[in-house]
């Protein structure tokens, strides 16, 4: 069985959900049937996370709401002509009960907050579950709160693993043994006692994972409106290609240091079950995307190269070094630090006027060097290879390199360039990839 999970921008409008749908139905076939998770259409958390706010403090926002009827209404229409609107006008009337609630109460609690979002994710599904009803009899719509259980910290909910394993054995798995496919929730949970909880911002791909491990599947995909992890941000490396395979380990530390890709903690129960996780482009399905697995028998030499700028090198003495650490603020903000019997250079990344305010104090009357500069992390397989060292440095051979680390994590090597060179000697890394694939 496969679970695949859609994101915002995937069912955002009518033309993105007619690409889900056929995304879906060229897997319809699937044995052992297929888990849909969606995530609310773009933007939709956002607003109704600030409606019920307003509601909350009395405020009317009756037209707030006619808006976000209308774009629902209007993607269903537009997607599915024949389609029936109940279930629809059903949830749009609960969800505007709900927001009336709120406003005559005058108070918006974490478990409002939360019960008030939910609508978003139960909206998408249901406008999704409702257009393919008519020319896809194995769908159907599931509610995932009968199954992720959750605790009651609100916004924030930790899931129980065990009680949600066993409700999804009882009511998800005979679903898709049946073949079906089961539309469904990303986002939310419920406690216990059938109290709406949501897993914290950008969730879904976490429901994603956990369902995924309760049911065994073989396969995660998470698609979304890009290719895949890329080999570096192509905004400052336009020649930057998606990255066919990383293993877990690689995912984690490129997440780590700077890459924009999936977050590991969320797709943790995959890790876990050792269940590959795919991202792959829901406006270009036909792209191969990115596979994450536990183990790569790929021979590449570097896979990617992320970057953190804004960061402070500071070259102390051990004492120094020692005290920085000993600031919470500071302590907190250290990214990289390498040490010798008698002096330190650490690399921190700095957020705040406070910040620089109490490195400034940390380091009075020492003599310390500071330097501003952008942190390269250079990972793949083989990265800590002699040879590859020595391609990499000769690479970067023309630039004011301030550190070089390797030996510190498994599959990354660290480079500390001036802040102002660092977009060439990203790309001057970068451009060893093509010659290792
Ligand atoms: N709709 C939720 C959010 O925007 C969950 C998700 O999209 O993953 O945070
Ligand atoms: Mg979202």
């Amino acid at each position: 069985m496969l679970v695949m999970k859609f994101g915002g921008t995937s069912v955002q409008d009518a033309s993105a959900l007619r690409q889900v749908a056929s995304i879906i139905h060229n897997h319809a076939a699937e044995p052992g049937g297929v888990v849909v998770v969606l995530s609310a259409t773009s933007g939709t958390t956002n607003t109704l996370l600030s409606l019920a706010e307003r509601a909350g403090r009395g405020e009317v926002i009756s037209d707030e709401l006619t808006m976000l009827e209308v774009r629902h209404s209007g993607i269903l229409s537009e997607l599915a002509p024949q389609a029936s609107h109940t279930d629809l006008n059903e949830l749009l009337h609960e969800c505007r009960s709900y927001a009336r609630a709120l406003q005559i109460l005058g108070e918006c609690t974490p478990q409002s907050l939360d019960h008030m979002t939910a609508f978003g994710e139960r909206l998408s599904t249901t406008i999704l579950s409702s257009a393919l009803r008519a020319n896809t009899p194995s769908s159907v719509y599931f509610d995932v709160r009968t199954v992720m259980r959750t605790n009651d910290e609100f916004c924030a909910a930790q899931v129980d693993m065990h009680h949600t394993r066993s409700l999804c054995s009882q009511h998800l798995a005979p679903l898709c043994a049946s073949g079906s496919i089961v539309i469904t929730q990303g986002f939310l949970g419920s406690t216990s006692d059938g109290r709406t909880t949501t897993l914290g911002r950008g969730g879904s791909d976490y429901s994603a994972a956990i369902l995924g491990a309760a049911l065994s599947a073989r396969e995660i995909q998470i698609w979304t409106d890009v290719s895949g992890v890329y080999s570096a941000d192509p905004r400052y490396v336009p020649e930057a290609q998606p990255i066919t395979e990383l293993s877990f380990g690689e995912v984690r530390e490129l997440a780590l240091y700077g890459a924009k890709v999936l977050h590991p903690d969320t797709i943790a129960p995959a890790v876990e079950a050792l269940i590959p996780v795919c991202v792959l482009n829901t406006f270009r399905p036909e792209d191969a995307g990115t596979r994450i697995v536990a183990h790569t028998p790929s021979t590449a030499a570097i896979h990617a190269v992320s970057i953190v700028r804004g960061c402070s090198l500071v070259q102390c003495s051990v004492a120094t070094a020692a005290h920085i650490r000993s600031v919470p603020e500071l302590g907190r903000s250290i990214i990289l630090e390498s040490e010798t019997v008698e002096s330190a250079m650490l690399v921190l990344k700095i957020s705040g006027d406070d910040g620089i305010l109490a490195l400034e104090v940390a380091i009075t009357d020492t003599e310390v060097v500071i330097q501003p500069t952008s942190l390269l992390a250079v990972s793949g397989p083989h990265v800590n290879m002699p040879i590859i060292l020595a391609e990499i440095a000769a690479s970067i051979s023309a630039f004011t390199i301030r550190a070089i680390t390797t030996g510190a994590a498994t599959h990354t090597i660290f480079v500390a360039v001036d802040e102002l060179q660092s977009n060439e000697a990203l790309r001057a890394i970068h451009a060893i990839i093509p010659r290792h694939r």
